[in-house]
């Protein structure tokens, strides 16, 4: 799942990616609302931390502006604390929760995954699909047939992105832009290792290959 944080205290921001990442995110950092705009409406993110003060403007602005384009992913906003009219304003210009600094990074995943779930109509915090049950607090796959397997960082966000619309086709491009930032450019070969792997836990018809076009996750096998 792909996230954008927006967040000009560079220490923060490292230590809130490297946490996030844990939980099976991939980060986009930048600390300026005029870079958070752009990258707000030309990529494709599952959510956003917004800090509301920036160097060169306001963090409102940069929501309106997501707002205003096509930008609907959910977002959350960090106020500082006590300032009601920060998170009155910042839900009013379309965020969807807001957290005050300072605060603790588990209850800013929680929020965040609380968030991404009602975006996606789910009530539960994990992912059914067919035999299979992703656990999103664990990141870990479980089975009908009782057993549980634990997931590296990239299994879980590759198995989140197919197993969240099984049926629907995933470009192995469109998968590349779920499991990794801007900043890290591997080969596209590396999805079909992943993909070998995940389907030695699934089963090999579970994820099925289009060919020329991508992977679907299978949920009728
Ligand atoms: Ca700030």
């Amino acid at each position: 799942m792909r996230l954008l944080l927006v967040e000009d205290d560079r220490l923060l921001a490292e230590g809130l990616a490297s946490q996030l990442e844990k939980a099976g995110f991939s980060v986009d950092i930048t600390r300026t609302a005029k870079e958070a705009a752009i990258l707000g409406e030309q990529e494709d993110y599952k959510a956003g931390v917004l800090d509301l003060g920036l160097p060169d403007g306001n963090g409102l602005d940069v929501l309106r502006k997501w707002r205003s384009s096509k930008a609907i992913f959910p977002v959350l906003i960090l106020t500082a604390r006590g300032d009601w009219q920060d998170k009155v304003n910042g839900l009013k210009a379309g965020a969807d929760d807001y957290l005050a600094k300072p605060f603790q990074t588990e209850e800013l995943i929680a929020r965040l995954n609380a968030i991404m779930r009602r975006s996606e109509g789910r009530v539960h915090s994990s992912v059914k699909a067919g035999r299979f049950e992703l656990d999103e607090n664990r990141q870990c796959l479980k089975v009908d047939d009782g057993s549980e397997h634990s997931l590296t960082g990239t299994e879980f966000r590759l198995l989140r992105c197919l197993m969240g619309r099984p049926g629907h086709i995933f470009s192995k491009e469109q998968l590349m832009e779920q499991l990794y930032n801007l900043n890290e450019s591997p080969n596209e070969n590396i999805i079909e290792a992943y993909i070998r792997r995940l389907r030695k836990l699934v089963g090999p018809e579970t994820i099925a290959t289009r060919r020329g076009q991508g992977y679907l996750f299978n949920d009728a096998v």
